[in-house]
């Protein structure tokens, strides 16, 4: 086919194939087509039947763009997939909420105007031990919020060691700038004593800030002062000592997990005045930050002008809610909360898995290590199986329907079955065999 054979767009969409579809998709639709064959006859190659590809574009124009993906990763807490799936109970939640009206912002009892964020305050006191919480669209936003609304203008004192960068060039030490406090760096990279922060107190300091090392670890000769340490400190001075804990792990569950992340009952009764976490990392629920402590500092938080800015909406709220009731019984949570369902399952039941998938596919089994994510427990290696099939099916598995993202290495592509579950596993072996008829 010459370029001067193509069709003109109108030609095109008036086969009548795309008679009654909403003409101005299947006009954007042809275009595309079109482009395509235009650069496929410059490079040399036939672009085929034109109404067939007029098609592909136009199923391509409908299909959501924001898609469920099935992770073969291994990595748990996976960023850039989403991070934590949330558990059917959540889920439910937000159907009910989402599909009518609710009471956000109504007292049912006296027909009043109510808070968002009497929802989920008492159960996260309740599962902390604070006096008071509030919730924001991220963790994030949480501190950003707690040092505008307790230090602007004034200073915050952090440890050299804990000005961390979370991911994507995202840096601690720039959102705690635009929060309109001033930093004050104390202590080094690898070192820092409760008395160089005894030593950085001055007339001017507002807050005592301690970051989690959430996705790195500083090992050899080392030295961090512990939360008590400087809860002493902060308390001498009459300033409020902020955790900013990141992972978001609840006392509920941390014993069964591996390693030990800190969680915010332990901080809070360690001395912190305030912590803060992501809603959506090893809590397993949806992206928020959760702000809880002293219901005085909370309360300033809540009067601040960036909290109308950084609230969360009904939906997360009412998956937080779902999510968080779970831990009201631990077992219950370990067994419904896909987070950490895949962070304790037993090796052999993830290898049976993967045995399971290389029957049906014809791969074969490897074993692997799966991690945690989401920038917690950096060191953890989740044992894990993997199945392992041709690496030239990688890229024809991400772009199947559902996508299936593996791990290419070693000449192969390895499907790891620590965060599939068993009804992912018949997903994933038709996808293999529909990406190998494909290539
Ligand atoms: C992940 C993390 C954040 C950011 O949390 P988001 O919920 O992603 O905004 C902040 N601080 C620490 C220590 C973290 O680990």
């Amino acid at each position: 086919m010459r370029l001067r054979d193509l069709p003109s767009v109108d030609d095109l969409v008036r086969d009548q194939r795309f008679e009654g579809e909403p003409r101005g998709q299947v006009v954007q639709a042809a275009r595309r087509a079109l482009d395509r064959a235009r650069e496929e006859i410059r490079a040399g190659t036939d672009p085929g039947d034109l109404v067939v590809r007029l098609a592909g574009e136009l199923e391509a124009l409908r299909r959501p763009h924001l898609r469920r993906v099935l992770n073969a990763t291994g990595v748990v807490v996976h960023t850039n997939l989403g991070r934590a799936p949330l558990a059917r109970p959540a889920l439910d939640r937000v159907v009910e909420v989402g599909q009518g009206y609710s009471n956000l912002e109504y007292e049912l009892l006296d027909g009043r105007r109510g808070s968002r964020q009497e929802h989920v305050a008492e159960i996260l006191r309740h599962l902390t031990g604070a006096e008071a919480a509030l919730v924001v669209n991220n963790n994030a936003a949480a501190v950003m919020l707690a040092l505008a609304a307790l230090a602007e203008g004034r200073e915050v004192l952090v440890s050299r060691g804990e000005l961390i960068e979370i991911g994507d060039g995202f840096r601690i030490p720039d959102v705690l700038t635009r929060s309109g406090a001033r930093l004050r760096e104390v202590g080094t990279t690898n070192r820092t004593r409760a008395a160089d922060y005894e030593a950085a107190v001055g007339s001017d300091t507002a807050v005592l800030l301690r970051v989690h090392q959430s996705n790195f670890r500083v090992v050899g000769f080392t030295e961090q002062p512990a939360v008590a340490e400087l809860a002493r400190i902060a308390k001498a001075h009459g300033l409020p000592l902020v955790d900013d804990l990141g992972s978001g792990v609840l006392e509920a569950s941390n014993r069964r997990l591996l390693g030990s992340e800190p969680d915010a009952a332990a901080s809070l009764s360690a001395g912190a005045d305030l912590a803060c976490f992501s809603g959506d990392k090893l809590l397993g629920g949806p992206q928020a930050g959760i702000v809880v402590g002293r219901a005085d500092l909370v309360e300033r938080l809540r009067r601040h002008p960036l909290q109308r800015a950084l609230r969360a909406d009904k939906l997360t709220l009412a998956a937080l809610e779902g999510t968080l009731a779970l831990y009201l019984d631990p077992d219950r949570a370990v067994r419904e909360i896909p987070v950490l369902r895949m962070l304790v399952e037993p090796v052999e039941s993830v290898r049976e898995r993967a045995e399971r998938l290389a029957r049906l596919v014809d791969g074969e089994v490897e074993q692997t290590v799966g991690r945690v994510g989401g920038g917690a427990l950096p060191l953890a290696e989740l044992p894990s199986y993997a199945c392992a099939v041709e690496v030239e099916l990688a890229a024809e598995l991400r772009a199947g329907e559902p996508p299936i993202v593996g791990i290419v290495r070693d000449g192969r592509c390895l499907l790891d079955c620590r965060t599939l579950d068993d009804a992912d596993v018949v997903e994933v072996a038709a996808g293999v065999a529909r990406a190998r008829d494909r290539s």
